[in-house]
């Protein structure tokens, strides 16, 4: 049997939009009912507003489907009522007869065989063609304290391949060997010619390159530049030079490079460069949330945002959002004006006294052009006003600058600046919240400290540089071992903090043995000398310790005996600790 193609775009959209009209006579007859009563007293002036949101309503959803004749005579409808609303009097005696005038003609449109169908769109519909993901910068930073699981996209850079390309072959190996620390193994090129080949053979996800070759300055991008266009790929590509003037600078840009490092190279700036240069496709999406009381206006939307590569739900009672938010993980709210029973900005309102919302992006999507309006509507903590129709291109930009502008200052909130980790805070949040789950499906899990030893003398005797680059060197180590389903935070200083959700806590002492060991093997490299480290652990377990404040204390006092014990091990909780002495001996930490 032939697969069934995946329906298209314009397919979907079409669906949407037949929905559309062959909802609107009956919508309109509803409508029709709220007038046969002439409108003279205050009883009818609730009728009078629900058939002002009904106009409103087509009025946008039709723009928004390109039904243009039809939008403009329901806006008619709402310019009449809309006056007779804000003007606070009685309705004018000629408004039922007007009103029932532009039901009629809507009606006789909307049931009109041809008539939809003719009118010109007033915009083309295409989407974009190129999925808009997330920028690298606001890669991996999705995780909240609010999911279950936080996505560490760490393991998946182990298959990415890059290149170091210097005439210096010593140089380069050690630069690889230091970058291979950080998870990267990088492949050492000593000419052009073996990059060449490279290259061409296995095209890499980025490439890091001296700038000066023996064939003459800048003859590295210039083949670089070259190779590009020979192969029509654009490789993401880092250049390393002795010089840091302008005009050197410049030309490595000029070559396309997106970034540029300084000989002597701090490995810890380059790994942060190559992060950003080969996480692209490892950006999680955008979370859209789409409310909308017309199902297939949502679904246009969330129709648009899908296709440039966003992940989207849809609300169309505005009721269900609270709980829909809860399991969604939103980055953005994509919201309509006009509902029943609870309007934007209540929503919105509603949504900013929520603590866990206060920050969340809202836009308003309505075809309320009024701008009086709309600055009213903004006033209760919105972030933006679309206009509906919105076109395609400029919905999608909107949402992401939104959207990614959010990622970045939660990233900032949440995340540690030396090791992308999560700080001292997000990481208590999260160990609450992996109590909270063990309580409730009755499961084990464990959390551990981790401290490291000596490690005031790694930066008296090696500096203060090379000791961050031990702390990122384990920060990663744990980011790429550990599950998923595991969040890892600094603690503090040279201390980390890893939840394990799910583990008990012997299997949490194998997890944390074979990380220690491992961790011990890795060479860092400060100057000509190169050294190893190691950590201790102490482990707590739920549910032996109840509740977060237990744990925390169980494995400090943990990571004490390990330490006493003589450091390099882990060492699992117990009651004991907690007698007096328990401490004892404690600074020999
Ligand atoms: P122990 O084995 O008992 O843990 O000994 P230690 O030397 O590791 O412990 P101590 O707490 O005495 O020293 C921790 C050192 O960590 C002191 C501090 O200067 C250093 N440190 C804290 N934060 C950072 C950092 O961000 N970078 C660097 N390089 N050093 C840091
Ligand atoms: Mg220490
Ligand atoms: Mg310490």
């Amino acid at each position: 049997m032939a697969p069934v193609p995946p329906e298209t775009f314009k397919a979907r959209k079409a669906r949407l939009r037949a929905a559309f009209l062959e909802q609107l006579p009956q919508r309109l007859h509803a409508a029709r009912a709220l007038l046969t009563a002439p409108p003279t007293d205050a009883g009818d002036r609730a009728g009078l507003v629900q058939l002002h949101l009904a106009l409103h309503t087509v009025k946008g959803s039709a723009a928004s489907f390109g039904l243009t004749a039809i939008s403009e005579l329901a806006r008619e409808g709402d310019d009449l009522l809309q006056a007779t609303l804000t003007a606070d009097a009685p309705p004018p005696p000629g408004l039922s007869a007007a009103l029932a005038a532009v039901l009629e003609r809507l009606e006789a449109l909307a049931l009109g065989p041809a008539a939809p169908a003719d009118q010109a769109e007033h915009f083309s519909f295409e989407p974009l063609s190129a999925p808009l993901a997330p920028a690298p910068g606001a890669a991996a930073q999705a995780p909240r304290p609010t999911t279950d699981g936080a996505a560490e996209p760490g393991t998946q850079r182990r298959d990415k391949l890059v290149y170091l390309c210097d005439d210096d072959g010593d140089l380069a190996q050690q630069l690889c060997a230091q970058l291979a620390c950080f998870g990267y193994p990088v492949t050492a090129l000593t000419s052009l010619e073996q990059m060449r080949a490279a290259v061409r053979a296995h095209p890499p996800a980025a490439i890091i390159m001296d700038v000066m070759f023996p064939e003459g300055e800048h003859a590295g991008p210039a083949a670089l530049a070259a190779l590009s266009a020979a192969t029509g790929q654009s490789i993401p590509s880092l250049y390393i030079s002795c010089r840091d003037d302008f005009q050197a600078r410049l030309q490595a840009v000029k070559a396309g490079g997106s970034a540029y490092c300084t000989k002597p190279v701090k490995t810890t700036e380059m790994v942060e460069f190559l992060d950003t240069l080969t996480n692209r496709e490892l950006a999680t999406p955008f979370h859209v949330l789409v409310v909308d009381d017309e199902p297939n206006i949502a679904s246009l939307h969330a129709l648009i945002l899908e296709e440039a590569g966003m992940t989207t739900a849809v609300a169309t009672d505005p009721a269900q959002v609270v709980t829909l938010l809860k399991g969604f993980n939103a980055d953005l709210v994509l919201m309509d004006m006009y509902m029943p029973e609870c309007s934007g900005p209540e929503l919105a309102r509603v949504l900013r006294q929520m603590p866990g919302h206060v920050s969340l992006p809202i836009i308003f999507l309505s075809s309320e052009t009024d701008r009086e309006r709309q600055f009213k509507a903004l006033e209760v903590g919105a972030d933006g006003f679309l206009t509906k129709p919105v076109e395609p291109r400029r919905l999608v930009a909107e949402v992401s600058l939104r959207a990614e502008r959010m990622r970045t200052l939660h990233a900032l909130m949440v995340r540690d600046g030396l090791t992308g980790l999560f700080n001292h805070n997000t990481i208590m949040q999260f160990l609450e919240l992996g109590v909270a789950n063990a309580r409730r499906d009755g499961r084990p899990m464990c959390f551990a400290m981790i401290d490291v030893d000596r490690f005031k003398r790694v930066n008296d005797t090696y500096g203060h540089p090379a000791g961050d680059q031990v702390l990122m060197a384990l920060s990663r180590g744990l980011r790429m071992r550990l599950r998923e389903s595991d969040v890892v935070g600094r603690y503090g200083g040279e201390e980390f903090a890893v939840v394990l959700p799910g583990v008990d806590e012997h299997q949490a002492r194998v997890i944390l043995d074979a990380l220690r060991t491992s961790f011990a093997e890795v060479l860092f490299y400060a100057g000509d000398a190169t050294f190893t480290c190691t950590f201790s652990a102490g482990v707590a377990a739920f549910p032996r310790f109840a509740g977060a404040d237990t744990l925390v204390e169980a494995a400090d006092l943990a990571l004490y005996r390990a330490k006493r014990g003589g450091r390099d091990r882990v060492e699992l909780a117990t009651a004991a600790d907690f007698a007096p002495g328990g401490r004892e001996g404690a600074d020999g930490r």
